[in-house]
């Protein structure tokens, strides 16, 4: 029988999402903007398209979205 029983405990903060990054270094841009976004990834895909678009200048599109997502990172 596995030991499953002494984990019980901790599976509930391992059920808690990854956070992700959005290093705004990290995407092209023409300021020299270092923000970082942090937070789960629907968090930091909505301020980072957000931000993106009112500092950045860019479309708050689709295809924005996908690179941002492409770019983010596991928190550590
Ligand atoms: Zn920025």
């Amino acid at each position: 029988m596995p030991t499953t029983g002494t984990t019980k405990s901790t599976t509930s903060a391992g059920t808690a999402k990854q956070r992700k990054v959005a290093d705004c270094r990290l995407f092209p841009s023409e300021k020299n903007c270092s923000l970082t976004i942090a937070g789960t990834e629907e968090e930091v895909l909505e301020v980072a398209v957000q931000h993106a678009a009112t500092s950045h200048g860019h479309k708050n599109t689709p295809e924005l979205r996908n690179q941002i997502k492409a770019m983010l990172k596991d928190e550590r």
